[in-house]
């Protein structure tokens, strides 16, 4: 069993989007109440709190299970550095939020509401899958549309213990993925199209900030550009990480970069990172990652991505001058020298090794049916 967030859209009538839009405003007025008195107070554990404020909380107006749920928002430490509560998301669980075929039942400051959800492909076989449903986050994006992140428990194999191998992946711009197994799938198809709806979208955008030119066929132009780009991406991320799935076993260990924890660093392979987010829909390609990995009884691991391309897998040298250039590594101290998205992904897989994930052997080719695929020799070290 594994816990999964599924994120569905939902498509509410007007009333039922008035009465989401009026929990979420009350949520968000008892998380700041609650906020406020612990901050008097100096007093942020949950149960202390719960003491305090949830009388509070229940005469404006929230259920006794919302607000358990505001006070868990703040009740952490997490609470005690936001400076306010934005009205645009509510916290349900068990006993407020249950599935209906492919609607979902809440209940709100309106009463119970059945929502109807827009689902895919994806989300009905994650649905199917789904033991029990935990609870979920309602949240109202930028656009005004609604989102519900299903908390769900997902029957998934045990991955065996020991012995499997473990594959480094090394996320890049031309390159999309390399394997330390020596896969690579190119980048190309996904980097040139996402420029090309960037490029796009910056002349629509232009226009959209012309009131003269600000016509309703602008906007819808708008709106479907951001579609078409959408879908693509998707398309691209489920078939990439299947293909990173393909040739591995139950008891196999898949690593990836941490690139959450990049964010606040200044390092070279920072500010690359960070440009990689921007084309590099990475959080939604690590949560597909991991559900699909799940389902195989494949472990994903993240490491420390710093340096993973400056350091010479054969001596341990570590500095910057050891890549050559975007493509080449070659070790100032040794001379050995190899692909650079290869040294990088093959650091990452031996790091997730020496986490203690079972034993390392990156040097094997996998045999994988062709996305844009390159394979690639794995040197001897
Ligand atoms: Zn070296």
């Amino acid at each position: 069993m594994q816990t999964l967030t599924l994120r569905c859209t939902l498509k509410p009538t007007p009333e039922q989007a008035a009465a989401l839009e009026e929990t979420v405003r009350l949520f968000a007025e008892g998380c700041n109440h609650a906020l406020r008195v612990a901050k008097e107070r100096g007093e942020f554990r949950r149960f202390k709190l719960h003491r305090l404020v949830y009388n509070d909380l229940r005469s404006m107006g929230l259920s006794a299970n919302l607000a358990v749920q505001a006070i868990a928002r703040v009740g952490r430490k997490k609470g005690s550095r936001a400076k306010f509560y934005q009205p645009t998301s509510a916290t349900f669980d068990q006993r407020t939020l249950s599935l209906r075929g492919e609607s979902v039942s809440l209940t709100t400051t309106a009463g119970r509401l059945i929502v109807p959800m827009k689902l895919g492909n994806y989300q009905r076989g994650v649905l199917k899958r789904a033991r029990s449903v935990q609870g979920g986050v309602l949240t109202r994006g930028p656009k005004g549309k609604w989102y519900i992140n299903l908390i769900l428990r997902v029957e998934t194999p045990e991955p065996p213990s020991g012995g499997g191998k473990v594959v480094g992946v090394d996320l890049g711009q031309k390159v999309l993925a390399t394997l330390s197994s020596g896969v690579r799938f190119s980048g190309g198809p996904l980097r040139g199209k996402r420029l090309h709806y960037l490029r796009k979208r910056a002349e629509v955008r232009s226009k959209l900030d012309r009131p003269s030119e600000r016509t309703k066929g602008v906007k819808r132009l708008w709106e479907r550009l951001r579609g078409r780009e959408a879908r693509f991406v998707n398309h691209t991320l489920h078939a990439l990480t299947r293909r990173i799935l393909d040739g591995l076993e139950p008891g196999d260990t898949i690593a990836i970069e941490d690139l959450a924890h990049l964010r606040s660093r200044t390092t070279k392979r920072g500010r690359e990172a960070r440009h990689l987010h921007h084309l590099w829909p990475y959080a939604r390609f690590r949560s597909l990652l991991e559900y699909k990995a799940a389902l195989k009884g494949v472990r994903v691991v993240a490491v420390d991505p710093r340096h993973t391309s400056q350091e010479c897998p054969r001596c341990g040298h570590t500095e910057q001058g050891n890549r050559r250039s975007q493509a080449l590594f070659r070790c100032t101290a040794c001379g050995f020298q190899h692909n650079a998205d290869w040294v990088a992904a093959h650091n990452i897989a031996r790091r997730a090794g020496s986490m203690g994930m079972g034993r390392c052997k990156p040097a094997r080719i996998l045999r994988v049916s062709s996305l844009h695929r390159f394979p690639l020799e794995s040197p001897r070290l």
